[in-house]
């Protein structure tokens, strides 16, 4: 009787495995008496984020990075490179497709088969553990929701704001960090251009920063390239670290989605 219940526990932690996270790469729990920053970017732009890392450094800052595409030897090399230095991987997709479309035209299983499993499948034979994925083009909806919160503990969209709204003004974006683990889903505010467009000033930014700090708040961002210009969204160097400093201004941390519970 022994040596079946041993049996069965072995055959449930099989089962389970994939859901515990790696002791060794596990995060200190969230400190709930605070808020923090969960800063993403996406895509393939694997030589700028590696060389933004000693920014990522010199602030303490570490970040998300939602990578698309085929998890082939680059995005593996960059994927693990990233992982040492502590920051976090997640999943984009293969095709990067609207989930939405793609889930009317077949099924939101079938989403999750073909554009997202392969990648988990290619992270995980390198020792890659994502605990998370965003939205391509934060195509999203309540079935595509339900099926990635299968699989995945936290998924990213975005959001953006009204004309003459501020970041600060949509509660869409500060989740209370003792509610972040009923949060499957995050709603992310991009800050690709920042700070030359009205949804993005510094003094949006630095005010949304302000409002996580005071209630104790989630607030998600996310970009794509990092560089001062060129083609494809981006976020340049100098607003990046003008963010790292308002957020030092406000001891307020950066946490990987990882890092959340
Ligand atoms: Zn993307």
């Amino acid at each position: 009787m022994k040596s079946l219940s041993i049996a069965l526990t072995f055959a449930l932690q099989i089962c389970i495995s994939p859901l515990i996270a790696d002791p060794a790469t596990t995060p200190p729990p969230l400190p709930v008496d605070k808020g923090g920053i969960v800063l993403t970017f996406d895509d393939r732009n694997f030589s700028e984020w590696i060389a933004a890392l000693p920014l990522f450094e010199k602030y303490g800052v570490k970040a998300t990075f939602y990578i698309s595409g085929a998890i082939d030897q680059s995005a593996l090399d960059t994927a693990l490179k990233l992982k040492e230095h502590g920051h976090a991987i997640g999943c984009h997709s293969i095709h990067h497709l609207s989930a939405v479309k793609y889930s009317v035209a077949h099924s939101a299983q079938d989403y999750v088969e073909k554009e997202v499993q392969p990648q988990l499948k290619a992270f995980k034979a390198a020792g890659i553990m994502p605990s998370s994925f965003a939205y391509p083009m934060s195509s999203n909806n309540k079935t595509t929701d339900e099926a990635l919160l299968k699989i995945f503990h936290h998924i990213r969209t975005g959001a953006g704001i009204a004309a003459g709204q501020r970041i600060s003004d949509k509660d869409a974006f500060f989740v209370a960090t003792d509610q972040i683990a009923a949060h499957g889903c995050l709603y992310g505010k991009g800050i690709d251009y920042a700070p030359d467009r009205k949804d993005r000033t510094y003094e949006q930014i630095d005010a949304a920063l302000a409002r996580a700090a005071k209630e104790k708040r989630i607030i998600v961002l996310y970009a794509h390239r990092i560089a001062t210009g060129g083609k494809g969204h981006h976020i340049s160097p100098t607003a990046l670290e003008h963010i790292f400093q308002s957020a030092k201004k406000l001891h307020l941390p950066f946490y990987t989605v990882d890092q959340l519970p």
